[in-house]
């Protein structure tokens, strides 16, 4: 099987989507499913719409087109504005797409037309995370416009904190958020459907004791994937955080000093960490690196620690020598996840559950290859 490669237990995505869409349901929100840290894998995809999700969101139109071309039928949204030169693509493969630019809303109007769809506009907010967002006072102006596009239906608007400043998702900007769905319904005679409150970011305001006000929707990426929190990657009751991992093998181990010797400058990574501890000690590499993998991101398995990483290496030290062809298993956070899944160098394998093998051929559903390399948008 090759390495390195990222396994992915099905199994244990579906627990953690059922999970939160059940306690979410609670609180009268559905989930929208989002699929770029897995490159919208088909099987993620079906897993998540097996699960129950309300519709997949993806913020890359092939992802959305490789989902599309594996059959996959729920309603997928691309959740980043979309680039003017690829309209033609969006209108044909997503149903929605999130806005905040009436030229490309406009563009969308003239490309569904041609094409003879209708097309889905989510408008985004911007509520002071300074990423994408139509201001405020500018909303309804914007409403307006687009109610006069032609084959364009508005869906709602959505808001992104967290990602870009760190803006933390509360009472008073959530409270925004409903205030201003209120008002296009009473400003502009729009029906406002969806009221997106964020990402896994939110999970904590939704969940907890507040009024969620017109909020309906979250877009769970990170919280189903790698069953954790984002602001302090703490793991949420109830989830698998080892639903996938990262695994690599050893092409060198030996008993080394512990401290480089030599004139110490920059590594094309920056400054190196100052060396700790005396004496030697057993540095196992492993045939993976910051082309693949954040190594800031990976939680070693017991016994082992991470020194350090260049382009093509990782350096852990472990308790004994490990035998070349050996492979070791990390667990990814979002940012190691999203650089594994995006090179060319790392598979995906997708197994279900309790046995670590391959679903099995009864299970696998049709058109499903498995351990193809995640990148290829087959
Ligand atoms: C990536 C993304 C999400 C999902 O974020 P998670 O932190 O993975 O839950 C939601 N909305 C938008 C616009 C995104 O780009």
């Amino acid at each position: 099987m090759s390495t390195p490669r990222l396994e992915v237990d099905l199994g244990r995505i579906g627990h953690n989507a059922r999970t939160l869409i059940s306690r979410l349901a609670r609180r009268g929100v559905a989930v929208t499913g989002v699929t770029k840290a897995v490159l919208g894998s088909p099987e993620v995809a079906r897993t998540l719409v097996h699960a129950g999700v309300s519709r997949l969101g993806d913020s890359r139109i092939e992802n959305i087109e490789r989902m599309r071309r594996a059959g996959v039928t729920a309603r997928l949204s691309l959740i980043r504005s979309p680039m003017m030169s690829q309209i033609d693509r969006v209108v044909e493969h997503a149903d929605v797409s999130f806005n905040t630019e009436l030229d490309v809303v406009a563009a969308l109007s003239s490309a569904a037309r041609t094409q003879g769809r209708v097309h889905g506009i989510v408008l985004m907010v911007e509520l002071g995370d300074l990423r994408e967002g139509i201001l405020p006072r500018d909303l309804e102006d914007a409403v307006r416009a687009l109610m006069r596009l032609p084959n364009l239906t508005f869906e709602g608007i959505g808001t992104n904190l967290a990602c870009r400043s760190g803006v933390v998702p509360d009472a008073a900007n959530m409270a925004e958020l409903s205030r201003l769905a209120a008002a296009i319904e009473s400003g502009c005679g729009a029906p406002v459907g969806l009221v997106s409150g964020g990402a896994s970011a939110s999970l904590d305001w939704a969940l907890g004791e507040a009024s969620l006000g017109r909020v309906n929707d979250l877009r769970l990426g990170e919280s189903i994937l790698l069953g954790r929190e984002p602001f302090d990657h703490r793991a949420l009751p109830g989830l698998h955080t080892d639903a996938i991992k990262v695994v690599a093998e050893v092409i060198e181990s030996k008993l080394k000093p512990s401290r480089p010797w030599g004139r110490i400058a920059r590594t094309p990574f920056g400054v190196p960490p100052a060396a700790v501890g005396r004496g030697c000690l057993v540095q196992t590499i492993l045939a993976i690196g910051e082309q693949d993998i954040d190594p800031n991101g990976l939680v070693p398995p017991p016994g082992v620690r991470i020194l350090g990483a260049s382009s093509d290496h990782l350096i852990v030290a472990s308790e004994a020598v490990i035998e070349v062809g050996e492979q070791m298993r990390f667990e990814p956070d979002y940012a190691a996840l999203l650089r594994a899944s995006t090179s060319p160098f790392v598979a995906s394998r997708f197994h279900d559950g309790a046995q670590q093998g391959p679903l099995s051929q009864a299970r696998r559903p049709p058109g499903l290859t498995i351990g193809s390399a995640s990148t290829s948008a087959s």
